[in-house]
């Protein structure tokens, strides 16, 4: 009876289905065991010793300057979103001596060190770029390249005056508070000693490259590098592409996950031979970008920006809104997969849907949802063996999902082969290539599209250790997972926040999240400048209560994630790895998070936070 009800509600959401659920989970199943590996996350090799040219910044050279030893009242350590948000949003506060540390060479953050070609962001420009609003600025496609985006963070900072006394080509190497002072003390690679009244940290959550521990990495003779530090003097052109160099050449990719998917079409394009490794496929559904309208752009009224990031933000993140205004793959993803399409079943049966009625509908939409963007790879790819290695096995959000309209097209060029490594990753390299099955191909030219460190401990990914209060070590405090408040700061570290994934809720526009956040610091800073405070820092009772409202809120054993192809969403197949990617967040989503923030600051309490 249950179970034919289940069916009726799936029936009325998705009409008749064409498919066996069993046999699609059984081979589902059956393609996470193939990938799942005992050493998860230890599989990858720190980028440090042998390793760190691959993390050089092949964009700038560092400006010569001498160490600095003078006081500021806030350094930001990141000059990405993050760190630009905060930087506006307190210069909006009234704040002036404020320092921007970065590691780069310039304003960016991701879209300073993403420079491939073809990079692009795949969340709607009008949502993602920040302040355009404040800036004035409309973007010129729905889709924005790379290299306008880092334009706009550039333009953010020069708006917001953040350029002055900036510290750019500069790694924070340590952080230590001085309790009889009170004032950090932050050193650098540049000799630096400088000291600050408070300290922001916007490092972004996937800031560290990755490196595949594959035997004999280090062997490799030909030229290599990582997506993440392009090599444009070595493939010729730039973000756009025509890349002539490379006319002659041998190139491999090894991986295949959202940078991959960007940059392969240029690849195929320009290289004699490409070779793309593959261990695991990723979903690719219809991007369809557009150039912006200006006549559209002409109707937009004061605010709108907000309005459509909330609008965004509502329905990705499974509420319902009377109306769709970005209407793209991942609104339609959400209102397909969410609560939404069993809020109109539930409308039309008049009643509530059970937890179990809902998780059915949930993983019968996610089939159909995924049978559809397998079939585009076989209305695409003409090769039969290809297109089939190319088919995504797994439930929608078991990785990232891509939109991109000239990737799987690529795999029609003759000169571009897809290595199937079945879920086994590549085997070898050697002097002369990658082994795959055994065989040897050899290569000119290695590029690793393996990502960035995710799940490692916070100060690892970082870079440097922060010691608080009683040479107390933020490393040791966060051994065993994250503790703050709100996600912002941590109890025996002073005048200290954090921005971005620590312990606060993740959206799929990370900088609307970050914006919130910005605004909640600059908040904080405001009121303990009215109160001239000299230190703020959330209470041990604060920092417990937030801690039990993230385990209530947390989702770590969920079924979803456990029976995922492995990979960073999962910690590898380890999902309860509490330094995870969603596991060291807010649980309650983005909509809760952001009213819990907005609540708390119109109390005017500021419970749980010490000024001292
Ligand atoms: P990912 O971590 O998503 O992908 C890494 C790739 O390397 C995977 O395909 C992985 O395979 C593969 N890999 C790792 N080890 C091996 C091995 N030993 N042999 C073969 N293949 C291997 O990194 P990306 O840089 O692609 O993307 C990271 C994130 O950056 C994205 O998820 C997204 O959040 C963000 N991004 C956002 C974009 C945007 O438009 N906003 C664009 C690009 C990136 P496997 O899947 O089997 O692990």
């Amino acid at each position: 009876m249950a179970e034919s009800a289940s069916q009726d509600v799936v029936r009325m959401a998705l009409g008749e289905v064409d498919f066996d659920p069993q046999a699609l989970k059984a081979k589902y199943l059956e393609e996470r065991d193939k990938r799942l590996r005992d050493d998860a996350n230890d599989q990858y090799i720190e980028v440090q010793g042998d390793f760190s040219n691959y993390v050089d910044d092949p964009y700038a050279k560092p400006m010569e300057r001498d160490p600095l030893n003078d006081t500021v009242e806030i350094v930001i350590i990141g000059g990405g979103f993050g760190g630009l948000l905060l930087g506006g949003r307190l210069r909006e506060a009234g704040f002036d001596d404020i320092r921007v540390i970065e590691k780069g060479g310039d304003f960016g953050g991701t879209w300073y060190w993403n420079r491939y070609p073809g990079a692009m962001c795949d969340v709607e420009s009008y949502c993602y770029l920040p302040m355009l609003e404040e800036l004035d600025y409309i973007p010129e496609h729905k889709y924005s390249f790379a290299p306008e985006i880092m334009a706009h963070t550039q333009n953010i900072a020069k708006h917001y005056d953040l350029y002055r006394n900036a510290c750019l080509s500069t790694e924070v190497t340590d952080l230590s508070w001085d309790e009889a002072e009170q004032y950090w003390i932050v050193s650098t690679n540049r000799g630096d000693r400088m000291r600050a009244r408070y300290v922001a940290m916007a490092n972004g959550p996937l800031n560290r490259p990755k490196l595949p521990g594959i035997a004999g990495i280090n062997d490799f003779k030909g030229h290599t590098f990582h997506t993440s530090r392009w090599d444009y003097d070595y493939t010729g052109g730039n973000a756009s592409g025509g890349l002539v160099n490379l006319k002659g050449k041998r190139v491999g990719i090894i991986g295949t996950g959202a940078t991959a998917v960007q940059c392969i079409p240029h690849l195929g394009e320009w290289s004699r031979e490409l070779k793309v490794f593959q261990r695991t496929p990723s979903s690719v559904d219809v991007r369809a970008n557009r150039t912006t309208d200006p006549e559209w752009a002409d109707t937009l009224e004061s605010g709108w920006q907000y309005d459509r990031m909330d609008n965004f933000n509502v329905l990705v993140s499974g509420g319902d809104q009377d109306q769709d205004l970005v209407a793209d793959g991942w609104t339609d993803i959400f209102r397909n997969l969410t609560g939404i399409a069993a809020k109109q079943v539930s409308r039309q049966l008049g009643r509530r849907l059970s937890g179990a009625e809902k998780g059915h509908l949930m993983e019968m939409a996610d089939y159909q949802k995924m049978n559809s963007v397998r079939a585009r790879v076989d209305s695409i790819v003409e090769d039969e063996e290809t297109a089939a290695s190319l088919k995504p096995w797994y439930r929608q959000f078991c990785k990232r999902p891509c939109f991109h309209d000239e990737y799987l097209p690529t795999f029609n060029r003759e000169n571009v082969h897809l290595i199937d490594t079945h879920g086994k990753g590549v085997e070898r390299i050697t002097e002369k290539g990658v082994v795959v099955d055994g065989v040897e191909h050899e290569l000119d030219c290695l590029i690793f599209a393996t990502g960035f460190e995710v799940g490692t401990g916070y100060t690892r990914r970082a870079g440097y250790d922060v010691t608080g209060r009683d040479g107390e070590r933020l490393s040791e405090k966060w051994g065993d997972g994250l503790k703050t408040l709100h996600g912002f700061s941590t109890h025996g570290f002073p005048n200290c926040f954090f921005l971005g994934f620590t312990q606060a809720a993740i959206t799929v526009n990370v900088p609307h999240a970050l914006n919130e956040q910005a605004v909640h610091v600059a908040h904080i800073l405001a009121e303990a400048r009215q109160r001239g405070a000299t230190t703020v820092e959330p209470s041990a009772a604060g920092e417990a209560a937030w801690l039990e409202e993230i385990r209530r809120t947390a989702n770590m054993g969920e079924r979803f994630r456990v029976e995922c192809t492995p990979g960073y969403y999962n910690n590898e197949g380890k999902p309860d790895n509490p330094n995870g990617f969603f596991t060291a967040g807010y649980g309650g989503g983005p909509i809760k998070f952001f009213r819990i923030l907005a609540d708390w600051r119109a109390a005017g309490t500021f419970d749980g936070i010490e000024f001292g």
